[in-house]
């Protein structure tokens, strides 16, 4: 009976329970819309990658569904979480989520007060005002990935700082050429600034894609790139 079920849910449906096994939060946005991690194989290292945040940047969704279409690595496991603002990035196309925070201004390290209601990157009344960026939080505490890579667009580079540089490095290389890498500080609250100071031997960094959507013959080097990245893991 199990068996069958099984064989009548969609792939989706089956990695949704698969996450939910591994015990994986789910969140929801301010309009109650799912934030749901999808589980990719698993294993000792992890990859964690999100395909949206700014709801005005989405092309790296392209990118996350055609990893989740990918077979899972031995001794791997990659997280995908295709967009954490699912109010901004598939509902209402805007950079913030439903009350107008930038998510990526909300996390808490060297969290300021930027702008306010119907500024370009209002940070929130306060660090982790918003469901979607404690429900993250929650998230990354709950995985430890090795690597964490959130998408943007469009300054065309990978960047990064601090001891995520090396990983980066790595990263931008693998993409043979497509995106150049540059050291770049953390701006203040964002995902990765916390997480680069929360935790100790991990790595997060971003990719800024270029504008529009990546070209159909482009996705499949950004998931190989993704998939050795998993393989390699945080590098020193
Ligand atoms: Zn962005």
């Amino acid at each position: 009976m199990t068996l069958n079920l099984f064989m009548w849910w969609s792939m989706p449906t089956v990695r949704f329970l698969a996450a939910l096994l591994a015990a994986l939060p789910i969140g929801h946005s301010v309009q109650g819309r799912p934030i749901r991690p999808v589980v990719l194989g698993h294993g000792s290292r992890t990859l964690l990658v999100v395909g949206c945040i700014h709801g005005n940047e989405p092309a790296g969704m392209a990118i996350t569904a055609a990893l989740l279409r990918s077979r899972p690595l031995p001794g791997t496991r990659v997280v995908v979480v295709p967009t954490v603002n699912p109010d901004g990035c598939r509902a209402l196309g805007t950079r913030g989520n439903a009350h107008g925070v930038d998510l990526n201004r909300n996390f808490p390290s060297n969290w300021a007060r930027i702008g306010r209601r119907g500024s370009f990157q209002w940070s929130g009344p306060r660090p982790l005002s918003e469901p979607e960026s404690r429900y993250f939080v929650a998230l990354v505490r709950a995985l430890h990935p090795d690597v964490t890579i959130v998408f943007h667009q469009h300054e065309d580079v990978v960047r990064a700082w601090g001891r995520s540089r090396p990983t980066a490095r790595r990263f931008a290389s693998l993409l043979g050429g497509v995106l150049p890498y540059r050291d770049e500080r953390w701006p203040y609250g964002t995902e990765a600034n916390w997480q680069n100071h929360a935790f100790g031997d991990e790595a997060s960094f971003v990719v800024e894609l270029p504008a529009g959507s990546v070209p159909t013959s482009l996705v499949p080097r950004y998931v190989r790139a993704l998939r050795e990245l998993a393989r390699v893991g945080f590098v020193r």
